[in-house]
């Protein structure tokens, strides 16, 4: 047999959406970099970002502005210094991106066209959203690909999963505990590889896979959470995950999002039998923030053990719906569903995991060689609840700043020689495929029903010892059979789930996205949900 192939690396980027490929652009040319991507290179939730990115450009706008409102939306929950952090960093930051060749719109009615548009979305005080149409992580996402793919210091490794971390310790070297390398699975030629790294970045996405009904794609299996926490980092703020209230509800299309803009211009909320139900909740009935609505549905879906409610726009004009709304126009007629006419079918579902791996300004974990951005990454820029349009941002601002101090540091790091082998001496091919199937869709499904969107103490204990009987299973299932895509991603969100739930368990009030039936006031002066492993 032949051995498995050992990669070295200076910078080892595990993850290539908005925040591994904006990482790995500025290193490259200071350093090897090499970036590694669970599917094709394009998948992420970068891609299918719809709304836009958040940043000053407008002179009657404000950095103050923008950290106050990013401040409100966090229910109190913010760390001021990243919020300016970001906040003061964002137009720079999103000018590089301008400067990739992103095509953001620009206003029609200026001579040249040289101001771009700029859109308002909930909870920001002014225009403040560069977009490109309704497709803004297409555009951010393809235009990184092509550049990272077309540079030569850029090595990429595509279908290739981090399986876990390898730390200093595990070769008995002295001093402090670092992060050396990672063990990879390379989906196509089924085995496990070696890469040798004097610093590792993750931007492995959130963990909203976790839930049953999710807005992203499949990769968002909470992988860079799970390989932190086992190697020994402290992860913050997990019980907070955002949840959209409008996902389409189709056996064909699990994952489409139905953007806010479409109750704002009108659409209402109905129950299977047509009638209206929001106003019931709040007086700003369809227009409330998104964790009211969401929870509305939610209750009502409950109380009526119905599969989903419905969304409907059919009472305004044909030619405006077409014109305002073309991607989703043309989406729902692929699946039968005309939006001119009928009501869609929806649910609400998991859209964003603010909290995860703790890190500080320059995305460094606790541990040394060790860097988390973007989405899998708590910086303390979220709180309680995730401004719109704030987190492609984050992933830029840390894309850079961890760039700036890899480079600074670098010179200082030695490669380590030699990384221990992968043992698979005592493990067989699984005959049992049927049983991760099914532990994976029982884990969604009790996630969604008990950890949702309302909680009580009673239903997470319920979930925690699901879970603890799911991870035993699945450890020992992780111990005896050669390792597969379905088998990592359910060992990581176990493991994603039980740091939900402990996290939710021990917030004792309801504040922004974690909503609970026991405790429905808030404590005064919070503080973050920090878990520290053993
Ligand atoms: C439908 C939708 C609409 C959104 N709209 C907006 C918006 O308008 N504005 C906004 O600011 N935000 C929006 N968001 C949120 C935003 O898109 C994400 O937070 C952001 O794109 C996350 O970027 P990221 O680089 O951290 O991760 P991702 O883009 O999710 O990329 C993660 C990468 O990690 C890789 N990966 C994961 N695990 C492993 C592993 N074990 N081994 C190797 N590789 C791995 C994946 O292959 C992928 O390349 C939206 C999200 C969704 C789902």
């Amino acid at each position: 047999m032949q051995p498995p192939t050992e990669y070295a690396t200076d910078v080892l980027v595990i993850g290539s959406g908005a925040a591994g490929l904006s990482l790995a652009l500025r290193l490259a040319g200071h350093c090897d970099v090499m970036v590694l991507s669970k599917g094709p290179l394009n998948e992420g939730s970068t891609l299918y970002a719809q709304g836009g990115i958040a940043a000053v450009f407008d002179e009657t706008d404000s950095v103050d502005s923008h950290v106050d409102d990013t401040l409100i939306a966090g229910a109190g929950m913010c760390d001021r210094e990243a919020v300016e952090f970001i906040a003061g960093n964002a137009r720079h930051c999103v000018q590089w991106l301008i400067d990739q060749g992103v095509l953001f719109d620009t206003e029609a009615s200026t001579p040249a066209g040289d101001r771009y548009h700029l859109t308002r979305e909930g909870g920001h005080s002014h225009r403040r959203i560069l977009h490109a149409a309704d497709a803004t992580g297409k555009a951010v996402e393809t235009t990184l690909v092509g550049k990272a793919a077309a540079h030569p210091g850029i090595q990429i490794l595509e279908r290739c999963n981090a399986v876990d971390l390898v730390t200093s310790n595990r070769l008995g070297l002295p001093g402090t505990r670092r992060v050396v390398g990672a063990y990879i699975w390379n989906r196509a030629k089924e085995r496990v590889e070696l890469c040798r790294a004097r610093e590792v970045v993750l931007a492995t996405g959130g963990a909203s896979k976790v839930y049953q009904y999710t807005t992203n794609p499949d990769i968002s299996s909470g992988d860079g959470i799970a390989m932190a926490w086992r190697a020994g980092c402290r992860v913050a703020n997990l019980e907070f995950n955002q949840f959209h209230p409008t996902c389409l509800f189709h056996p064909q299309a699990r994952n489409f999002l139905l953007t806010e803009a479409l109750r704002g211009e009108g659409a209402y909320l109905r129950r299977p039998d047509g009638s209206r139900f929001t106003p019931d909740f709040d007086p700003r009935a369809e227009l409330a923030p998104r964790d009211i609505v969401a929870r509305a549905i939610d209750h009502e879906m409950k109380r009526l053990r119905a599969d989903c409610m419905y969304l409907d726009i059919s009472h305004r004009p044909e030619a405006f719906i077409r014109q305002h709304f073309p991607t989703i126009y043309d989406k729902l007629l692929t699946l039968d569903i005309d939006l001119n006419r009928q009501p869609i079918p929806i649910v609400p579902a998991a859209h964003y995991t603010c909290g995860g791996v703790m890190v500080d300004k320059h995305g460094r974990t606790d541990l040394d060689g060790l860097y988390a951005i973007g989405e899998v990454s708590y910086t303390g820029l979220h709180g309680a609840n995730r401004l719109a349009s704030n987190s492609l941002l984050e992933c830029l601002v840390y894309g850079w700043s961890a760039a700036e101090d890899i480079q600074r540091r670098l010179p200082a790091i030695a490669q380590v020689r030699q990384l221990p082998p992968w043992d698979e001496s005592r493990v067989s091919n699984s005959d049992e495929e049927v049983v991760l199937q099914h532990n994976w869709q029982e884990l969604r499904l009790f996630m969604w029903d008990y950890v949702g969107i309302v909680r009580t103490t009673k239903r997470l204990e319920r979930a925690l010892h699901r879970i603890e009987l799911l991870t035993r299973e699945i450890d020992e299932y992780y111990s005896n059979f050669r390792i597969s895509n379905n088998l990592l991603e359910v060992r990581n969100l176990v493991q994603v789930a039980e740091l939900i739930v402990k996290s939710a368990l021990q917030r004792k009030e309801s504040r922004g996205l974690h909503f609970t039936l026991d405790y429905p006031a808030m404590q005064p002066d919070p503080k973050p949900t920090i878990l520290q492993p053993r």
